[in-house]
């Protein structure tokens, strides 16, 4: 007769660490990019394989429709032009970064706004250890 292994259900488990979701928008990652990629609008077709690769979200849709990209969190992986239809062009090849965009980056603990952001996610973590009574 073989025993059944004693596996714990999710019930029986300590509760691990809630954070609060969306906390990802409160850093600016495209400050660590070092190529752009360019929307030629005018050559889009619409068929939306950038918006649905880009792992950062970095693609803004309006109205249903492919838009800007937000460059203050596109990290120029280059995934979108790599999936954009090669017959298209719609977006250039990589290019060098353009000084004129201005990137309000996350640049580490000395940064003020790094370290506001730090607390409010400090205070997620506390809120949701106390509400789930956590020590
Ligand atoms: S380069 Fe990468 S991060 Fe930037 S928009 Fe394209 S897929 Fe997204
Ligand atoms: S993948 Fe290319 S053609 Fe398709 S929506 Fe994006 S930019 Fe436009």
């Amino acid at each position: 007769m073989t025993t059944k292994p004693n596996i714990k259900s999710w019930r029986d488990l300590n509760i691990g660490g809630v954070i609060e979701s969306g906390t990802s928008e409160h850093f600016k990652t495209g400050g660590w990019r070092s190529k752009v990629p360019i929307w030629q609008e005018k050559n889009c077709i619409q068929c939306m394989n950038c918006w649905a690769f880009c792992p950062d979200d970095a693609i803004k849709v309006k109205d249903g429709k492919r838009a800007e990209y937000d460059y203050e969190f596109c990290k120029g992986c280059g995934i979108c032009a790599e999936e954009c239809p090669k017959t298209t062009q719609a977006i250039n090849a990589i290019k060098k970064e353009d000084p004129n965009i201005e990137i309000d980056s996350w640049d580490g603990a000395e940064n003020p706004k790094f370290r506001e952001k730090a607390a409010i996610l400090m205070v997620s973590i506390k809120e949701a250890k106390e509400k789930f009574g956590i020590k």
